[in-house]
C-alpha cells in the first residue's frame, strides 16, 4: 500500500453544500401574511346593523355572493358576524318566522379576528380549531378586510405550486 494511502474517514462522507445548494435556502421564504391575501382580494367588508332583518342580510349575501357579513354599529364599531350558518339554522329553529328577525338576534357576538402581519399558517390553525371561515381583519382599531378559509387554501395552494416548480428546476436545472 503505497504511504500516502488514507483509509476513508468519517470526515470524507460528510457531503459539503453551499448554502445556496440546499434546497430549503433555495425555497424557504418569510412566512406568508394576511397583507399577501389583503393584497390580492382588496379590502371590502360588507356590513349591516344590528338592527337590519335577516331578509336584508340574505339579500346582501346573494348581490354580493359572500357567505358572512359583519355587523357594525352606527359609530362603526364591530358588532359581531353574522354568516350564511347562522341564518341557515335559524330557518331549522323557527320555520317560516325567520325573515323578519332581527341581525343582533342571530349574530355571533364574540368575534376572532386577526390583523394583517399575522401570519396565514397561524390564520387557518384559528378557523380550523374555531371551525368557523371567516375572519376580519383589524388595523389600528378598524376593519382592512376579510378573509376566508378558500382565500388562505388558494393562497397557500398557489405558493406550494410555485415552490414544487422551483423544486423541480433545481433538480431539472
Ligand atoms: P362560518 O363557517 O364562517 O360560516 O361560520 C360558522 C359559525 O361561526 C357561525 O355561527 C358564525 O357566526 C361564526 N363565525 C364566523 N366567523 C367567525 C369569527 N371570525 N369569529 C367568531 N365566530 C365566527
Amino acid at each position: 500500500m503505497p504511504s500516502s494511502y488514507q483509509a476513508p474517514s468519517q470526515k470524507d462522507k460528510k457531503q459539503v453544500s453551499t448554502h445556496s445548494q440546499t434546497p430549503e435556502t433555495n425555497i424557504k421564504k418569510e412566512a406568508a401574511t394576511v397583507r399577501k391575501v389583503l393584497d390580492q382580494k382588496g379590502s371590502d367588508v360588507f356590513a349591516l346593523r344590528p338592527q337590519n332583518t335577516l331578509h336584508e342580510a340574505v339579500e346582501l349575501l346573494r348581490d354580493k355572493r359572500i357567505g358572512a357579513l359583519i355587523v357594525k354599529d352606527a359609530e362603526g364599531n364591530l358588532q359581531g358576524i353574522l354568516s350564511e350558518r347562522d341564518i341557515v339554522r335559524k330557518l331549522a329553529d323557527t320555520p317560516g318566522q325567520t325573515l323578519a328577525q332581527r341581525v343582533e338576534d342571530v349574530m355571533t357576538v364574540n368575534v376572532e379576528v386577526c390583523a394583517p402581519d399575522d401570519p396565514l399558517i397561524s390564520v387557518l390553525r384559528r378557523m380550523t380549531e374555531g371551525r368557523f371561515r371567516h375572519m376580519p381583519v383589524v388595523e389600528d382599531g378598524s376593519l382592512a378586510g376579510m378573509v376566508t378559509i378558500g382565500d388562505v387554501v388558494n393562497y397557500r395552494l398557489t405558493e406550494l405550486e410555485y415552490e414544487a416548480l422551483q423544486l423541480k428546476q433545481l433538480i431539472v436545472g
